[in-house]
């Protein structure tokens, strides 16, 4: 998620209104939990008047470990090196599967450490760095400025302007802008990049052998975050995952999915989007959210709600159409 700024006054104006007594927990971390095949999930984290962290993943092969995703905070990070020091093996490289500080924001450091990482990636950071992340740091700063970030939130803003500072360590050593079979630690994988999608070029990873898809924000919960999204290019990577043979889909954020699960999680994204892109009341469109995706929403259903708010309004004002754009 991206556009923490606009969805976190929506969040603070929802909090209020929120019983204390729903107010979520947030979801527990699993630490380097083994989920078969070489490989490890360190689950993101979604706390309340926080930014989140992506799920990251620890693979390794016959010729050492690598990381997918990086994560946001430093506690996540430390979290990624308790795991490979776990599983007693030099990581040799990064696989980002986009360029949310969500998810790269861990990769300096991880670099400096280890420094023997190649990270790979898409050229998409070069646009962002110019682009969005420029744009969302002078409004941060901004923001900062006049005290109009909430307390809760400073210490990330911040900290997401200390990231975008040092953009340049963001950006990979292998541009990966095409699909294409490769072998990292010895292991084989098909990276697939899906075009416009949730940035303008989004990475995922099919793991043949596993039959696992490792998509990114291609599948986020509660709400898919839309902030520099296409939607029709999305719901195109989604039909491409749907058919990749793959029985298991590890998502951005949240947890493991069947390949029914993740039929459920579509056929709510596709509702959603028509809903948000046709001329019916909005709250509908949130309303419908709720619903087809409940057993991923029920936790925090005040949030949940407020995010679907924005993003349908996000969709509907057109100011997403321009990242359809070749
Ligand atoms: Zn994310």
């Amino acid at each position: 998620m991206r556009g923490w700024l606009p969805a976190l006054v929506a969040l603070a104006l929802a909090g209020c209104a929120a019983n204390p007594a729903v107010e979520a927990v947030p979801a527990p971390r699993a630490y380097a939990h083994g989920i078969g095949g070489a490989t490890f999930l360190i689950g993101g984290s979604f706390a309340p008047g926080r930014s989140p962290d992506g799920n990251s993943l620890i693979l390794y092969g016959p010729e050492g470990a690598f990381v997918i995703d990086s994560g946001r905070h430093a506690e996540h990070l430390a979290l990624i090196k308790q795991g490979l020091s776990g599983i007693g093996m030099t990581p040799v490289a990064i696989v980002n599967t986009h360029w949310h500080l969500d998810h790269i924001s861990g990769n300096p450091a991880l670099k400096a450490a280890f420094p023997d990482i190649k990270v790979y990636g898409t050229s998409a950071i070069d646009g962002a760095l110019t682009g969005f992340l420029a744009a969302s740091a002078a409004s941060s700063r901004k923001a900062l400025a006049e005290g109009a970030v909430p307390a809760s939130a400073v210490a990330d803003v911040e900290g997401d302007l200390a990231t975008i500072a040092r953009g340049a360590e963001l950006r990979p050593d292998v541009v990966v802008d095409e699909t294409r079979d490769v072998a990292i630690a010895g292991r084989p994988l098909s990276l697939r990049v899906a075009h416009h999608a949730v940035t303008e070029r989004d990475l995922w990873i099919y793991d043949a052998a596993e039959k696992r898809a490792i998509v990114g924000d291609l599948v986020t919960v509660p709400v898919p975050f839309l902030d520099t999204a296409c939607p029709e290019g999305w719901m195109k990577a989604l039909d491409d995952v749907a058919a990749s043979g793959a029985e298991q889909i590890v998502p951005g954020h949240g947890p493991i999915m069947s390949l029914a699960d993740f039929e459920q999680w579509k056929r709510a994204f596709a509702d959603f989007i028509a809903c948000a892109k046709g001329t019916g009341a909005l709250e509908a469109c949130s309303a419908g959210w709720l619903a087809g995706a409940a057993r991923w929403a029920d936790d925090d259903r005040p949030r949940t709600k407020a995010m679907a708010d924005y993003y349908g309004e996000l969709v509907r004002s057109g100011k997403l159409d321009g990242y359809c754009k070749a």
